[in-house]
Formats: C-alpha cells, structure tokens, sequence
C-alpha cells in the first residue's frame, strides 16, 4: 500500500477543517500555539515513517504521557493498581469533579485526570520521590522513543501549576477519600510534568510501537510489559481514550488511541503500525478537530481498523 500517497491526500482532503474548533486555553501558554497546523506520521514495524505537514514540530503531549505512566504503574503494580483507579469509561468530561465525588473518590479509569493524577501519585509512592518519578517517566518515554532529546517543557508545567485549580480539586478531593498517598501540590505538579513533555508526530508515533506489539517494541526487541498488560492498555485506550467522546472515537476511527489538549492523538493498529496525528485546534470533546477527521479518512482509505 502506498502510505504516502494516502497520508497526501489525507492532508489535502482535511483542509477545510483547518480552521474550525478552538485551542486549548484553559492553560494559558497553550492558548499561544497557532491553529493552522497539521502533521502526521506512521511508523512501522521496521522502523520507516511516512509523514506529511508539520511532522517535525513539537507539540504538548499532555493526555497523550496519560498512556506511557499507566503502562508504568501498570507494570509496577500489576492487578493491584485496579484498587485506587477503575478501568471503565466515565461518560463524563475529563475533569469532572461530580462523578469522583459519588464513587468516593476513586476515580474511572487512568485516563480521565483524576485517574492519571492517581497513577502519578502512584509512581511517586513507587519511586520514592516526585523528582524520581518524574526522571523516571521521561526516561521511560525516551527510550520507547528511541530518542534521548525528548524533554518536558517548564513554561507549559509552570502556566498550569499557576491555573490548574480543578485539578488540585481532584487531588483533593481523592486525598479526603483516602486515595491519594503523597503531597497534593507534589502529585499534580509531577502530573503537569508529564503532560508539558514536547514530541513531535514523528517521536510520538515511535514511540507507540511497543503497543501495536503486544509490549515489545518490534524494532529493539526490548520488551516494556506482558502481552496481557499491552492488551488491557490497548482496550483502556479503546473505550476511555478520547474522554466523553470515546464512544464516537471507537465509532469513527475504529482503532485504540488517546488524545491530548496539546491537539495530538495517537493510535495503534495492531500487529502493524503506530500513527500519531497533530493539529492544535479542538472540538467540543476536547480531541483535535482535523487529527479526528484524517484519523477517520486513514482506516477508510487503507480498511485497517480493529472491528
Ligand atoms: N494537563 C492537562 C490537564 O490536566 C491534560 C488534559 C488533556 O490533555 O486532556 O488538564
């Protein structure tokens, strides 16, 4: 198949979205990145990308890391984990305060930001401290990455420590249900850490391999989690990978994936490539607008999706 071909005229046929939905600007530094921006990669089992646009532009991960420190905790914890964080779609906004409220503070699954504020807290109580957690996540990252350049941006961590109230709410809130084990201000600014690491669609898509892989990354060898753990993450990303809208992702694209407010989504087809997408304006769910669209137009084009 002709990946290139596709990914052009995916970028072609996705421009009159350009320009609809807004950017993230609940986190003030974010609300700066320019909206007309697009660029996709795909990377293979034998290490080849395909690329078009802006593909070599770093971008805020932000919900995206959400994946990397679950396969994390889920390797240090293994089943336990499922105590203090669930595994099922929440059918509710990302930062949702009511639902954690009423299911006494543990929260749905690892990818709403309660949940991956309690996976953070769950690292730090592994590693022994937020600044080793925090060293030990980007490391994580960077070596699925295969790239030791990969970094996290202060400014972006910065701008939301100074706004990011609702989620010191949820950590708060969880701390007063007796699930949150350290600091709240060190678990959310070590969770802010992790979400203001910059990639860009080419690294983000590498990185992805391992879990089109079953935890083993098909270029390296190394092995980063069990099968079945790459498989419980992959059905995690399924059906709790795209907030509310979840449903219409699966519904839409028909593959795993996560999307971040820094307009990135990654995605997996199993047993065959890694994609990431990027394109910074948003629509009402919170998930990039014209990624969603070309992500849609890659498993129409090429008839790969799970289903
Ligand atoms: N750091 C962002 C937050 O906690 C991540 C949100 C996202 O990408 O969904 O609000």
């Amino acid at each position: 198949m002709d990946y290139q071909a596709i990914l052009n005229e995916i970028a072609e046929e996705i421009k009159p979205y350009m320009g609809r939905g807004k950017v993230a600007d609940y986190i003030p530094i974010l609300a700066e990145v320019d909206p007309m921006q697009f660029g996709m990669t795909v990377t293979m089992f034998d290490g080849t990308q395909y690329s078009v646009g802006d593909a070599e532009t770093p971008f805020s991960i932000q919900s995206i890391s959400k994946v990397f420190t679950f396969t994390l905790a889920l390797d240090a914890y293994g089943y336990e984990l499922y105590r203090r964080v669930g595994r099922e779609p929440s059918g509710n906004p990302f930062n949702s305060l009511v639902q954690l409220e009423y299911e006494k503070g543990v929260p749905r699954n690892p990818f709403i930001n309660a949940g991956a504020i309690n996976v953070t807290d769950a690292l730090i109580s592994h590693y022994g401290s937020p600044a080793k957690a925090s060293k030990e996540i980007l490391a994580f990252i960077r070596e699925i990455a295969d790239n030791p350049a990969v970094e996290s941006d202060k400014e972006v961590a910065e701008s939301e420590m100074q706004h990011g109230f609702r989620n010191r709410a949820l950590a708060n809130l969880m701390k007063s249900f007796g699930n949150l084990d350290n600091d709240v201000i060190e678990v959310v600014h070590t969770y802010f850490e992790h979400c203001a690491i910059v990639m860009s669609t080419r690294t983000l898509s590498r990185a992805m391999l391992y879990l089109a892989n079953h935890g083993i990354d098909p270029i390296t060898a190394k092995k980063f989690i069990t099968p079945q753990q790459a498989k419980r993450i992959n059905a995690v990303m399924l059906t709790c990978g795209h907030y509310d809208a979840s449903g219409d992702f699966a519904f839409q694209v028909g593959l795993p994936g996560k999307s971040g407010v820094g307009g990135g989504i990654v995605a997996v087809i199993p047993k065959k490539m890694a994609i990431c997408v990027w394109s910074p304006a948003l629509n009402e769910q919170g998930n990039s607008l014209s990624g969603t669209k070309a992500l849609e137009l890659f498993t129409t084009k090429t008839g790969y999706s799970i289903f």
